[in-house]
């Protein structure tokens, strides 16, 4: 179709790698496309103008009716272990990749359509999207972005104008999600279940070419590169665990080799604290509960070390010791985050007479207080955020989180102790704190309450108003107070689903 388009300048590397990695497909058009959502900053990040263009105009681009003479779209194939259990094939089932964009900074971008209708890997299902998987990961993975942690990243949501069949009938829905890769752990996988190494060099060369260019140049790219993925992964679970955020759908076709958040499906940000939280209505024996994040990185990442064994070394003992050396590194560089961000979290610095297992200790003694007293996760950094280091004055809200209050009570003797053993003020460390302790985070029940309204209602108000408080997660915003607020018990969400 020939429509002035919007200026989507697409580059196809991933074309290169040839047919025995993706389908060429084109996304099937949909009834009537009506935009919901444009993401305008980061459409400014790649470059993308779109000011000149109605929104009728972006919602027949990013719905894929209108598909850019550049773009040459494909479903790509991975596989992937689901629950532990290998899946020798899997793929974009329901999603459609348009293309590379240059990012004005000089990184590039990969566009992907998610609902955009069926391909080869489509197995049973129809390719499609509801609107609430939409709008959840929307939310989602935006807040993510807020929060400074690597994450894909919604740039359009587009209501399709047609039914899906899901429990019952719903509104259609297409997303457009950006990401530094779309290549995930199960798409090595893939070709290293069919033994095919010419295909596992390609498509590690691709990645390096794309998310490593400074690994070209080690004795070993690819082992440079293991270890790049390894680091980052570690660095991005620590970031999840600090903010009580729950994947739920840790499979390795979900685990992305750039180090993002990806696959947003029954993902959840945690209310009160709980050790072994499970959202996921499809996680029944807590696989991928909150504390078992960590060792599922490490899982994933050794099924990641087996696919590029043959790129390690041409003597197999000697490239199992080598991925094992690196493995190792995952579990001192995951432990290293961790402390250094709750102690962030916490005000305290690592100072030269307090060795890491005290703090450790100090830290895991407030996230079993908190578990022990049902306290909101994110309130209760929060309000640690405003206390004085000498006076108990302003500990009245953060001991109304607990439900016996003398549990923080104790915690925060010691707290104060540690705190005087190194030289802050008061107000330099609030202001430290705060900036990485949020107000906001998506909480599940108002993240249903917007899917609710949009669904029940065609109201997106109750959308746009959140998606815009979590844009500033650090800053108390006025008249706001509801959405700091764990839900009542009848707004709580007892489980998520994926985003089938
Ligand atoms: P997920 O666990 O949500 O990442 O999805 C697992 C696999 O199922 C992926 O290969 C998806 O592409 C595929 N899939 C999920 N939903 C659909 C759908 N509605 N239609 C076709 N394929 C789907
Ligand atoms: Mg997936």
């Amino acid at each position: 179709m020939n429509v002035p388009l919007i200026n989507l300048p697409f580059k196809n590397r991933y074309l290169e790698l040839g047919d025995g990695f993706y389908e060429k497909c084109k996304p099937l058009a949909v009834a009537d496309p009506v935009l919901i959502k444009f993401n305008e900053e980061l459409a400014g990040e790649l470059g993308l103008s779109a000011d000149d263009h109605d929104e009728q105009h972006l919602a027949e681009v990013f719905s894929g009716n209108v598909i850019h003479d550049t773009s040459e779209p494909l479903a790509m194939v991975y596989a992937g272990h689901q629950f532990g259990h290998f899946n020798p094939q899997l793929g974009d089932g329901r999603a459609i990749y348009l293309g590379e964009l240059d990012r004005v900074d000089g990184a590039s971008l990969d566009i992907q359509l998610k609902g955009s209708g069926r391909t080869r890997y489509s197995r049973g299902g129809d390719g499609r999207s509801a609107l609430g998987p939409v709008l959840r990961e929307y939310l989602l993975s935006e807040a993510m972005h807020q929060l400074h942690v690597p994450t894909t990243r919604a740039l359009a949501a587009v209501l399709t104008g047609e039914q899906v069949v899901r429990e019952q009938m719903v509104a259609g829905a297409v997303m457009t999600r950006v990401a530094s890769s779309f290549i995930r752990i199960g798409s090595f996988q893939y070709f290293a279940m069919k033994n095919d190494v010419q295909s596992i060099k390609a498509l590690a060369d691709y990645v390096i070419d794309r998310n490593y260019p400074d690994m070209v140049d080690a004795a070993n790219p690819y082992i440079a590169m293991f270890e790049s993925v390894v680091l980052r992964q570690a660095d991005l679970i620590a970031q999840w665990m600090q903010l009580g955020f729950i994947h739920g759908v840790m499979n390795t076709d979900n685990m992305s080799v750039a180090g993002e958040t990806i696959d947003y499906g029954p993902c959840a940000f945690m209310d009160f604290f709980d050790h072994n939280q499970v959202y996921s209505s499809i996680d029944q024996n807590g696989r991928y509960a909150y504390s078992a994040q960590p060792g599922i990185g490490l899982w994933n990442l050794s099924r990641l070390a087996e696919s590029l064994l043959p790129l390690f070394d041409d003597d197999s003992d000697k490239g199992v010791e080598l991925a094992q050396e690196i493995l190792e590194k995952y579990i001192t560089r995951y432990s290293g985050a961790w402390l250094t961000g709750f102690r962030a979290k916490c005000g305290l610095r690592s100072i030269a007479d307090v060795n890491p297992e005290e703090d450790q200790a100090l830290l895991a003694a407030l996230l079993d207080a908190m578990a022990d007293n049902q306290a909101d996760f994110t309130l209760t950094f929060y309000h640690l955020s405003q206390l004085d280091a000498k006076t108990n004055e302003k500990d009245m809200a953060l001991r109304e989180l607990f439900a016996k209050p003398e549990a923080i009570d104790a915690w925060l003797l010691r707290w104060r102790q540690r705190l005087s053993r190194e030289s802050t003020n008061d107000d330099e460390r609030q202001a430290s704190m705060q900036s990485i302790n949020p107000v906001y985070i998506p909480r599940n029940h108002q993240v249903e309450a917007a899917i609710r309204a949009a669904e029940d209602h065609n109201d997106f108000s109750v959308f746009h108003v959140l998606y815009d408080v979590l844009q500033k997660p650090y800053e108390r915003q006025q008249g706001k107070d509801d959405y700091m607020m764990p839900p009542k018990p009848d707004e709580v969400v007892q489980a998520t689903f994926c985003g089938t």
